[in-house]
Order: structure tokens, then C-alpha cells, then sequence
């Protein structure tokens, strides 16, 4: 639709131009039929006198000669002066001669209307050109919603800083992209759509043009929200363009930034405005999606900062189905992601980048930018030769007032909480005999949900649990609030999703799986579970008041009897909490292994 207009658009400056020039031409001919030489009014009479011409035309201000020469014909005219005396000379010499209206209409009609007209056209078309495309880019379309094509991003891994994990995730995509044949010879499957999923500002844009930039590929990128306020059929027409045109530049990556504008799931969309552009959008993304070759060497890219509410049709094999999780930066991470923004910046000798990464927890990259920035300005407004400690001191205050409105700051006393009620989890975790082994603690908070988190391996995978295995996964997950009750006699709502969750496990142990002694081998869950649908469903109960009190007074005892048992394990490793918990604090986040190491070790 757009499209059409647009190749009305361009021709319409050559159908000027044609126009333009299809004039001149004719203006050339009308005024000067013949070839013409211009020579004084004293010479032109003499001429005449001597019989020179054929003709003479008079004009307001031109006189001309005509002179037939055997079949040419020469014209030769002289600038009119106000001579009476011509037209006697004329009729005495015997020359025919009329007078001419002077034909210069068209020339007026040009110089005054068409010439200014095309003039403001190509005006205006290069300042809208330039204000739609930034340099080096080329934007396709006039609407909002563009397509950016750069050839070369410029930016590469040694642009991003402390998002290692994923860095190394894509590193893989890098290769595909270089050496597909390879990949393909060997008839392995390669990733179509990879999502990074993070906060905003962990450097997920940063990270799609970087891949491009280390490939050396093209970078075709679109942002989702800029989608969703366009006409019917434009985005859909968009998205085909798009995926056209990256098909002949393969190998290359496209991206879609910001996708969970354009796919939100369906249902939770409103009805009427807005909804059917989306819609639309979104379908034609997932048909091209479907309908190329990943042979061909594209990789489609997208990134979220809120993966829960993509449409799952997003996320089946073969479209995204490939996520990497770009997270906030731990300290050493943020160290890096200083040194850097500080590239470019003149840093006076006290400064270690170190010590400000430690003042910054919960900072993302986009949020350290902004603090090198504003420190450089304070620097700069101050006349300071080089930029101070103090200009960083006063740049981070300012950000975290401002992040504090967002939430997203957590204070020294949250930090501390936090981090002795992760080593309990990780401790509880090592102690009992049958938990999966931690593979890494860490305090910087999650972009979803937790505020830290531990992370266990499973080893293998499992089919079926036991009792005591079910028993000890509750242990760690109470592992948190406990060691919150050991280390500060109080205890906090960070424990909330561990209660949940513990209680969702002794829950399923008395009522699903039989393991209670007192209700004995009996399952009191009924109705069938839908198999596909996970939300909005209550198990249907079919039991008495009575039954249903012995359930909830059983699980409350698992609960309790293992709440005892985790209590007594990390009031025995007590000096290994607090050992951990400050390590956390300092590092805030602590492999697997070098737990391990301090839980063998005597203190
Ligand atoms: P997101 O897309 O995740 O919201 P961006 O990639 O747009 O974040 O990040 C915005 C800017 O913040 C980047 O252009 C970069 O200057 C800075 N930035 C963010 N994350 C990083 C990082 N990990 N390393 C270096 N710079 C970063
Ligand atoms: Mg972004
Ligand atoms: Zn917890």
C-alpha cells in the first residue's frame, strides 16, 4: 500500500525534470528555429542597405534578419533601437517584413512557477530524507515505522562488557553465520530466531548490532512499538519488505527490537483499536518466520524486557526458540562496562573504576553510560581539568534518586538481607544429601521476578523423585528464610516465592503422590489437569471438610518438620553463612566450586 505511494513518489521528481527539460528543448526551438548571430544595429541596417536578407521580423525589442542561403537558412538579429527610418529602408530595398508579438509566455511560465516549484520539491525532499535516516543508514518508507539497513554496525564484543554468558552463547551465531556450509554439510540444525531476554538497558540492542558488527554481516532492524500505530496492512507489508530484502543480502541478521510490542499474546489483547494492526503484523512475521530457509544464512534476532507476555506462538520450534538471558552486570561486570565509557573521558589519578562498580549494584550498562556521562558534564561545568571521584559520587546519587522512583535500586540493608538469605539456599543446598549441586549464587537481582538467586544443576535428568529427594528440595527452598531468622532473628517478604513454592511441593507430597503417614498411600486429586493450558485452572476437590483439614494440617507438618531440620543445619554452619553472606556482598556473585571450597575449609 505505502509502498506503491512511495514508487509514485520517486518518479514524480524525474516526470518534473522530464517536463523541465522537454520545455527548454521546445523553448529552444520556438526562439532560436535557426542558428542566429547577434550583431549591431548600426551593422544590421547596413544589411539591409545592402540587400542582405531575405526577411526582416520586428519584435518589441529584437530585429531579425533572415538570410536564405540555397536550402539553409542563417539568421541575424540586433538589439531594436527606436528608428523610424527602418521600414522606409526596408520597402525601398524591397524586403518583406512583419511585425512579431515577442513569444516569451513559456519562458515566463518556467522562470517564475515551474522552476521555484521543483526547487522547494527537491527542498523538501532532502530535509525530510535526511530527518527519517541518521548517516549511514537507509531508511525505507516515510512512515514512523521504518526499516534500518546498516551495512556495517560498527559496534563489536569489545563494545559490551559483563554479559560473558551471553557473549559466549552467541559467539555460536557469529560462526553460522560465517561458516554455514559448514554447519549445514554436517546436516545440523541451525538456530532461526534467537531472543535475548533482559531488563531494559542491559546492552540486548548493544548486543544484536555487535553479533552483526563481529559477522560482518548486514543489520536489518525494526522496533516492535513502532509497528503497532500504523494503518492495516502496512506492517505486514513492512515486515515482507523487510524479509525480502534481507534475503538478498544473506548472510545477515535481522532485528526486532522491543518485540513484545508486536507480540503480546493475542489473548490478552484489547478488542478494536490497535489490536488488528498488531495481529497483522505479528502474522506475517510468524509466516516469514516459517517460510524461509535458514540455509540461506539469516538469523532473525529479537529482544524483550518482558518474555512472559509474548504470544507462545512466538516461542515454538523453529521461530524463537533459542533464549539468552542478558542480565543486569555484577561488579567485575560493571567494572568493565566503565572502563568502556570511559574510554574517551579524562579521568583524574584517584579514580578506580572498581570502587565506583562497587557503589553501583543493580545497574545496568544503559544506567553506568549515563553515570559517565553526567560525571564528565558535573567535570565540565566545574572547569575541571580532568574528571573527579567526587563528579562520580554526585553523578551516581543523582541516578539512583532516579532509578529509586523505578524501583529498581536495592538499599546496603536489602543487599545484606538478600545475600545471607541466598547462602542459606546454597548452603541447605550442599548440606543435604539429596539436592542438585549449586552452580552459582548471586545477589544481583534478576530482571524477572527474584531478587537473587541460587542456582542448582540437576545432574540428570529425572523422571521420578523420591520422598526424601521431594524433602530436600523443600529444605532448600526454606533454606533462604531460615538463614533470615539465624543471621537476623527477622524475617522478610523476599521469601515469599520460596514459601510458595515449598508449599506447592509438600502440597503435591500429601495430596498427588500418597507420601503422607498419617492420610497414608491415597491421591486425592481428581479431575483431570488440561493438558495445555496451566493458567486459571483449580483442581477440583472432592473431599470432605474434615479430609481437607488433615491435608492442610499434614502439609503444614512436612513444613514445619523440615523447617526444624534446615534451622539446625544453619545454625551449625553459622560462621560459614556469615562467611558467605559477606563474601556475597563483596563479589555478589560466587561460583559453584569456590562455595564449595569455603564450605570444606575450617574456619
Ligand atoms: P537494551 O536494548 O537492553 O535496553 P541498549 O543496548 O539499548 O539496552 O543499551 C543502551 C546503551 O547502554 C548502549 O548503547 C550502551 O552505551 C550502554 N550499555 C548497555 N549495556 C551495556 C553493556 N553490557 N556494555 C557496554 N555498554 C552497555
Ligand atoms: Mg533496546
Ligand atoms: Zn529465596
Amino acid at each position: 500500500m505505502d509502498k506503491e505511494k512511495e514508487q509514485r513518489q520517486i518518479p514524480f521528481i524525474w516526470i518534473a525534470f522530464g517536463t523541465l527539460f522537454a520545455l527548454l528543448v521546445i523553448n529552444f526551438y520556438i526562439f532560436s528555429s535557426a542558428p542566429s548571430e547577434q550583431i549591431s544595429y548600426s551593422e544590421f541596417k547596413k544589411m539591409v542597405e545592402e540587400k542582405k536578407f531575405n526577411e526582416v521580423i520586428i519584435e518589441p525589442n529584437l530585429v531579425k534578419g533572415i538570410i536564405k542561403e540555397k536550402d539553409k537558412i542563417k539568421e541575424v538579429k540586433a538589439v531594436k533601437v527606436d528608428d523610424p527610418e527602418l521600414i522606409k529602408l526596408l520597402e525601398k530595398n524591397n524586403i518583406k517584413f512583419s511585425g512579431k508579438q515577442a513569444d516569451t509566455w513559456l519562458r515566463d511560465l518556467l522562470l517564475a512557477w515551474v522552476l521555484p516549484i521543483i526547487i522547494l520539491i527537491l527542498v523538501w525532499r532532502f530535509l525530510f530524507g535526511r530527518l527519517g535516516a541518521g548517516t549511514g543508514m537507509m531508511a525505507v518508507g516515510k512512515s514512523k515505522a521504518k526499516i534500518y539497513i546498516e551495512t556495517d554496525t560498527g559496534v563489536t564484543f569489545n563494545d559490551v562488557a559483563g554479559v560473558d554468558e551471553a557473549k559466549e552463547e552467541l559467539k555460536e551465531v557469529i560462526d553460522f553465520l560465517n561458516h554455514s556450509e559448514k554447519y549445514l554439510r554436517l546436516g545440523g540444525k541451525i538456530p532461526k530466531g534467537v531472543l535475548l531476554v533482559g531488563p531494559t538497558g542491559t546492552g540486548k540492542t548493544l548486543l544484536a548490532k555487535a553479533v552483526a558488527g563481529e559477522a560482518k554481516v548486514p543489520f536489518f532492524s525494526m522496533s516492535g512499538s513502532e509497528f503497532v500505530e500504523m494503518f492495516v496492512g502496512v506492517g505486514a507489508a513492512r515486515v515482507r519488505d523487510l524479509f525480502a530484502q534481507a534475503e538478498q543480502k544473506a548472510p545477515c541478521i535481522i532485528f526486532i527490537d522491543e518485540i513484545d510490542a508486536l507480540g503480546k499474546a493475542r489473548i490478552a489483547a484489547p478488542i478494536g483499536g490497535g489490536y488488528e494492526e498488531r495481529e497483522h503484523t505479528l502474522q506475517q512475521l510468524l509466516v516469514e518466520m516459517d517460510g524461509f530457509e535458514s540455509k540461506k544464512g539469516i538469523i532473525i534476532m529479537a529482544a524483550t524486557n518482558r518474555p512472559e507476555i509474548l504470544d507462545p506462538a512466538l516461542l515454538r520450534p523453529g521461530r524463537f526458540d533459542r533464549h539468552i538471558l542478558v542480565d543486569r552486570p555484577d561488579i567485575k561486570g560493571r567494572e568493565d562496562i566503565l572502563k568502556i565509557h570511559t574510554r574517551n573521558v579524562k579521568l583524574s589519578s584517584d579514580i578506580d573504576l572498581r570502587i565506583i562498580a562497587a557503589r553501583t549494584p543493580g545497574f545496568a550498562g544503559a544506567d553506568l553510560a549515563n553515570v559517565v556521562n553526567e560525571a564528565a558534564i558535573l567535570a565540565a561545568r566545574k572547569d575541571k581539568k580532568a574528571v573527579e571521584l567526587s563528579d562520580f559520587e554526585e553523578a551516581i546519587n543523582r541516578a539512583i534518586a532516579g532509578l529509586e522512583k523505578k524501583k529498581k535500586v536495592i538499599s546496603k540493608k536489602e543487599k545484606e538481607i538478600i545475600a545471607y538469605h541466598e547462602s542459606g539456599h546454597a548452603i541447605v543446598a550442599e548440606s543435604v544429601p539429596n539436592a542438585d549441586k549449586v552452580h552459582r549464587v548471586s545477589i544481583i537481582p534478576r530482571g524477572i521476578a527474584a531478587l537473587g538467586y541460587t542456582l542448582q544443576l540437576p545432574t540428570e535428568d529425572r523422571y521420578l523423585l523420591t520422598k526424601a529427594e521431594l524433602l530436600d528440595r523443600l529444605a532448600v527452598l526454606l533454606g533462604g528464610r531460615v538463614a533470615e531468622e539465624v543471621i537476623f532473628n527477622e524475617i522478610s517478604t523476599g521469601a515469599q516465592n520460596d514459601l510458595e513454592r515449598a508449599t506447592a511441593i509438600a502440597r503435591s507430597m500429601v495430596v498427588e503422590y500418597g507420601m503422607s503417614d498419617t492420610l497414608g498411600p491415597v491421591t486425592f486429586e481428581t479431575g483431570k489437569k488440561p493438558m495445555f493450558l496451566d493458567i486459571g485452572y483449580t483442581p477440583t476437590s472432592e473431599f470432605s471438610d474434615e479430609t481437607s483439614r488433615l491435608i492442610d494440617e499434614e502439609i503444614k507438618k512436612i513444613i514445619n518438620e523440615t523447617h526444624g531440620r534446615v534451622k539446625k543445619i544453619l545454625e551449625n554452619k553459622k560462621d560459614k553463612l556469615t562467611t558467605l553472606g559477606k563474601l556475597l556482598i563483596e563479589k555478589e556473585v560466587i561460583e559453584g566450586d569456590e562455595l564449595r571450597k569455603i564450605l570444606s575449609t575450617n574456619i
